[in-house]
């Protein structure tokens, strides 16, 4: 069984699908491993360490059986791939309706990496999370870089400086490690989530919750947080107001698995913070927790830095690709089948039920389905 790996396409990729060990690991398990040239030339990786790890290099994915990406290919792409290969990947299917329908239309099986069920089982797969945890990291690197104080408090012959104030919106896996890095570099930190549990795990890693009753905020399956009502919206975000106001760096991570961001920091509560503060907002991507975010870019918007960097992993691409390149692995290791020496469709395993979003000509998921149906 043939594996390709090409190179991505969106232009500010740092990150890449397959790193050397990676292929190693593949290659035991009885694949032949084929990477696109120049695959890892982002990373300073050259073609002969992916040779040296046993992988032949090539320019087409025609021939190939699996083909693993991190970013969702363009269309044709897709097209070049033959009938009954699998496609690997983030395929953003909430987002991208005429991606699935050429996968499907194409009789490809698609494994989308945001399906990957977020259970202790597929921990080692989930991409989702391997990629906000680093995510959260840089959120806070780059922060740090572009405030005009110090994080941690320093007490010198020349006066005392106060640790800089951190508020994080949203504390799932990128929340938590912004936490945790913010509060290593010394800045005391306070955070907020909808989802009850969280409290706790904001409260461990040294951290204020934020507690706002919203009434019941629920939560959706899988651990997901459920979108909140207009009226629990308003609500929280008078209630974040003066913590924003507070705030020296606020960070954003809110996302509502399949929807666009909320809105969760208005262009009051910009102005309601001191000049030279800074706002990250994780999901500038996704539609954007903060109004007057533009993803890609740093804006100054009443004297306030907002920075929407959509690719945060990105910046640290050498140990994004690392993860994701192991995840990858392990998604692949679990459906292989030694004896067929090939994969395996076990639709009664929750794993392989769960991201096998395209099989057989059909779309599998029954939210994108109707999406794509609707489109
Ligand atoms: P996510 O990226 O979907 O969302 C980020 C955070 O935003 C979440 O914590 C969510 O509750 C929060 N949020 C949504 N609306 C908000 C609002 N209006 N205000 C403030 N916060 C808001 O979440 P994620 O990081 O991918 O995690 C999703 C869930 O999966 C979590 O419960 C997490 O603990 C769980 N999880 C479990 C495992 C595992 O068991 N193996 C692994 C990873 C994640």
């Amino acid at each position: 069984m043939r594996l390709f790996a090409p190179r991505e396409r969106y232009p500010q990729e740092t990150r890449v699908a397959l790193t050397p060990p990676a292929v190693e690991q593949l290659t035991r398990l009885g694949l032949g491993v084929t990477v696109e040239v120049g695959l890892g030339a982002s990373l300073g990786i050259d073609d002969a360490s992916y040779l040296r790890s046993g992988a032949t290099i090539g320019q087409s994915a025609d021939e190939a059986d699996i083909v693993v990406r991190l970013r969702p290919p363009p269309l044709d792409e897709i097209r070049t791939q033959r009938p009954g290969s699998v496609a690997v990947g983030f395929f953003e299917p909430f987002f991208q309706p005429e991606l699935v329908r050429a996968m499907t239309e194409a009789g490809l099986s698609a494994l989308c990496m945001e399906l990957i069920p977020r259970t202790t089982l597929a921990q080692k797969m989930d991409a989702l999370s391997s990629q906000a945890s680093l995510a959260g990291y840089a959120a806070v690197i780059v922060a740090a870089e572009r405030i005009d104080k110090v994080l941690p408090m320093m007490t010198t012959p020349a006066g005392t400086i106060t640790p800089a104030r951190v508020f994080v919106i949203g504390a799932g896996v990128a929340g938590l490690q912004a936490i945790a890095t913010a509060r290593r570099l010394g800045a005391r930190v306070e955070a907020f989530d909808t989802r009850p549990a969280a409290q706790e795990q904001i409260a461990s890693l040294g951290a204020k919750p934020l507690v706002i009753d919203l009434g019941a905020t629920g939560e959706a399956k899988g651990g997901y947080a459920q979108a909140l009502t207009p009226e629990q919206l308003m609500q929280q975000r008078q209630a974040m107001a003066k913590s924003c106001a507070a705030a020296d760096i606020v960070i954003t991570t809110a996302q509502v698995f399949g929807k666009r961001a909320p809105l969760l920091v208005t262009a009051a509560m910009v102005a309601g913070m001191r000049p030279g503060s800074v706002i990250v907002d994780l999901a500038a991507g996704s539609g954007g927790n903060v109004e007057g975010i533009v993803p890609d870019e740093e804006c100054l918007v009443s004297g306030v830095k907002l920075i929407g960097l959509s690719n945060l992993p990105g910046k640290v691409a050498r140990d994004a690709s690392q993860l994701y390149a192991n995840n990858v692995v392990s998604l692949l290791t679990h459906l292989w089948d030694p004896a067929a020496k090939g994969l395996r469709f076990d639709l009664n395993d929750e794993i392989t039920s769960g991201t096998l979003l395209v099989h057989g000509g059909q779309i599998r998921h029954d939210g994108v389905r109707s999406l794509v149906e609707g489109s």
